[in-house]
């Protein structure tokens, strides 16, 4: 059944989404936001957030995510809890439905549904989430000043959390489980050249200690040559095994890139006309709540614009 038919659909509820939904709304394009399964996104998985402007003494996570959902809702904006399931851009106005069953049409979408990071899948891991595993190291390194850290991961992105963190933690060890790193020549370069980073090959961690105490204490590492098992003390557990963006709904829809992130035109156009996006889900390299919610913003003018060319804006 379809409940309503809008101007704009906002797809996610981060950074990208909440701003997009913030302008949209101050727009008159009364944005309707489908949330997904995590609303407010990355942020709500983390803690103390230092490096948004405006909170000289940081914000907590869950707390930004709350003010810009409210910020967004003064101006109109509207949400729906839960997960777009489905999504049709053959035909106009665009069909989403929603895991509850409801289908909503509007004549433009923003997808700002971000990416998630790859967690290794561990017992103790997700408890740990904030109290010493992370994902960003650009969120939560400076809470590890002299601190032994692990990086797990042999691609770009471990090599960048690996060099960021040398400026606070006493070490970093970067565990891959093969004998070769994954990142660019460049990346290993400077990883290898920098003495605060060490490196354990063929290797898999297998547990992350410290359940009991609640934070990160270790890790069980696995040698996957021979078998053998050791703890290794550390402070962090940094995981690097790569982001999956949250596109399955758009394949064969929207282009992309061999990873599935949406490729944008002319900034935050999509290769179909009246579909924006915003944040990570297309961007795999900046990846931060100011750089996903300028984007966002970005997307939401864009999509007024067009709606306005199109004659379409209410
Ligand atoms: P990635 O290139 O896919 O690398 C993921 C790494 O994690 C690989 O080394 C992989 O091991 C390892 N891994 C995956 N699953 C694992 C598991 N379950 N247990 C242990 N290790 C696991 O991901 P990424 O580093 O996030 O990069 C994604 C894309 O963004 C790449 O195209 C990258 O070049 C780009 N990027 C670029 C920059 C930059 O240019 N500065 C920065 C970040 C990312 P194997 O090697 O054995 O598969």
């Amino acid at each position: 059944m379809i409940v309503s038919v809008r101007s704009c659909i906002i797809l996610g509820s981060g950074p990208a989404g909440l701003t997009a939904a913030l302008y949209a709304a101050r727009a008159n394009l009364k944005p309707l936001v489908i949330e997904g399964n995590e609303p407010g996104g990355q942020l709500t998985l983390t803690t103390l957030v230092e490096n948004f402007p405006g909170f000289p003494e940081g914000i907590m996570g869950p707390d930004l995510m709350n003010n810009m959902r409210q910020q967004a809702a003064r101006f109109g904006a509207e949400y729906v809890p839960g997960n777009a399931v489905s999504c049709d851009l053959s035909s106009r106005p665009f069909r989403v439905t929603t895991e509850r069953g409801e289908t909503y049409e509007a004549h433009s979408l923003i997808v700002a549904t971000g990416a998630s990071a790859k967690l290794l899948g561990l017992p103790n891991e997700r408890a740990l989430v904030g109290r010493g595993v992370s994902t960003c190291a650009t969120c939560d390194g400076f809470f590890f000043r002299d601190r032994k850290v692990v990086v797990v991961g042999g691609g770009d992105s471990a090599m960048e959390e690996a060099l960021f963190l040398t400026k606070f933690a006493s070490s970093v060890t970067v565990v891959h489980r093969r004998d070769q790193l994954r990142a660019s020549k460049v990346m290993q370069e400077r990883a290898f050249a920098n003495p605060k980073i060490d490196f354990i090959w063929n290797t898999v961690v297998v547990d992350v200690l410290g359940a009991e105490e609640g934070k990160v204490t270790g890790v069980r590492l696995r040698d996957v040559v021979t078998g053998q098992e050791r703890d290794f003390p550390c402070d962090g557990l940094f995981v690097a095994i790569g982001h999956t963006p949250n596109t399955q709904i758009f394949q064969g829809q929207l282009e992309m890139d061999p990873q599935g992130y949406i490729k944008a035109y002319d900034r935050t156009r999509t290769s179909v006309p009246g579909v924006f996006v915003a944040g990570d889900v297309q961007d795999y390299l900046y990846r931060q709540a100011i750089t996903a919610a300028a984007s966002g913003c970005m997307a939401a003018i864009d999509c007024e614009k067009w709606l306005i060319e199109q004659g379409l804006a209410t």
